[in-house]
């Protein structure tokens, strides 16, 4: 058993909307025994409690759930910072021809093993990452996520029109590739699957169909797809399904819109939409640095909760211009502040821990520090620099931490990363080469 001491915060309860009933031992202790966590509290407590547990000192650090990114795309890695496109042209002139590369299973493990390198770097230990259309492309994840016992929701995007046709499958091969990786992954270890339909204008009505019988026949894996992102593309929508009563009326009328079911964006809602997606238990993907860096729009928090949707914060990676969940809701601010209802660090902070673990059904494995989970947890250090140290007082409190490394930080905020009880990134340690 090890118990590792330093400041801790984390959110306990499983409550379905945000509230402010954060846990916070300034002097905490966290007791892990192999891969789950034991017990938590005050550090002299757990440390009377467990006599004979190794200490782990790192006081002055903070021990934090792992941070859960619920949108991204792993094959764009490399298209990240590209200049100049909003969100249909972004697709066609970066994001299909690097997503052609995939064809190539090799390339696939490459850029698996960097971006899930990333990801740890960044303090990120659970993702929700669309792969390309190749099925090796999925199990590339898959395999590299395993290595390291790492809980993962990935699944091959499905698109059988309106893209390059190196990159078009249809309706009998998507259904068959993705029951065939359903079978082969989900719930295998902790991979689990999601079926991706890259978005609206991609899929056949046949397809949407054959996935939505998919959906039902599993009802417990996940649904990742994209969702009113940008006005061109919703008018796009419009005239591809002509019948449908708006955007996410198409999924709607495909079993595809339910619990477990992650829309990426959601930023041009009609009310009904925002009505219609409260009830059905579905989560958007709130995806700040994409929305300001494609000009798509600002995301609407205040109509989320009214509406009691579920939210869960997300880089989007690759039109995403950073793997750091921090930095993100740091971008999330600036949105909340351009619609003078600023989203406060303790909101931002539960939208990347366990209210994203509530709204996918994880919360049992991931998202909180409570004893019976998955040890995946991050040690950040918040004065990591001539800067940090200047503005972060050595006994601040946590809201003040995480706002100012949302502001200053990035992946040098990150000293450890944990995985299923195991720590598979260790800033000092470098690795940051590409193996
Ligand atoms: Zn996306």
């Amino acid at each position: 058993m090890q118990l590792f001491r330093a400041s801790i915060a984390h959110f306990p309860k499983q409550t379905t909307q945000f509230t402010d009933d954060i846990a916070i031992f300034k002097d905490g202790g966290l007791l892990i025994d192999k891969k789950e966590i034991k017990d938590i509290g005050d550090f002299d407590t757990i440390a009377a409690r467990y006599p004979a547990a190794s200490v782990t000192d790192l006081t002055g650090k903070w021990i934090l759930p792992g941070l859960i990114d619920s949108h991204l795309h792993y094959p764009q890695t490399q298209s990240i910072a590209h200049y100049g496109e909003q969100l249909l042209t972004w697709l066609e002139n970066y994001t299909f021809p690097a997503e052609m590369q995939f064809a190539d299973s090799e390339h696939a493990n490459t850029i698996a093993k960097v971006f899930l390198n990333q990801l740890l770097k960044n303090g990120t230990t659970t993702g929700f990452v669309f792969t390309t259309v190749h099925k090796s492309s999925c199990q590339a994840l898959f395999n590299a996520a395993s290595d390291i016992d790492m809980a993962i929701v990935a699944g091959k995007v499905c698109m059988d029109r309106n893209c390059p046709s190196q990159l078009t499958d249809c309706t009998e091969s998507a259904q068959a590739d993705s029951a065939s990786l359903i079978e082969t992954w989900h719930n295998k270890g902790r991979n689990r699957y999601a079926l991706t339909p890259r978005f609206a204008p991609t899929s056949t009505e046949a397809q949407l169909a054959a996935l939505g019988e998919l959906a039902q026949q599993y009802s417990d894996v996940f649904i990742q797809t994209h969702l009113s992102e940008n006005l061109d593309e919703i008018a796009w929508v419009k005239s591809l399904f002509p019948q449908a009563d708006g955007y996410l009326d198409v999924y709607d009328k495909y079993n595809l819109v339910r619990e477990r079911a992650v829309f990426g964006h959601g930023i041009h809602l009609t009310p009904d939409e925002w009505g219609r997606l409260g009830e059905s238990g579905a989560t958007v993907a709130f995806c700040p640095t994409s929305n300001l860096f494609l000009g798509s729009g600002l995301f609407d928090m205040t109509a989320a909760r009214a509406n009691k949707v579920h939210v869960a914060m997300a880089t989007d990676v690759g039109a995403g211009t950073t793997f750091n969940m921090f930095k993100t809701y740091g971008d999330a601010y600036k949105v909340s502040q351009l619609r003078n209802d600023p989203l406060s660090p303790l909101e931002g902070f539960y939208l990347m821990t366990q209210g994203a673990a509530i709204a996918h059904g994880l919360d049992e494995e991931i998202g909180n520090l409570n004893p019976g989970t998955i040890a995946d947890f991050i040690v950040v250090e918040p004065r990591f620099d001539e800067l940090t140290s200047l503005r972060i007082q050595q006994d601040a409190d946590f809201d003040d931490v995480f706002f100012a490394l949302s502001i200053l930080g990035d992946d040098r905020a990150i000293a450890q990363t944990w995985i299923s009880g195991n720590c598979c990134y260790e800033k000092s340690s470098g690795n940051n080469e590409l193996q």
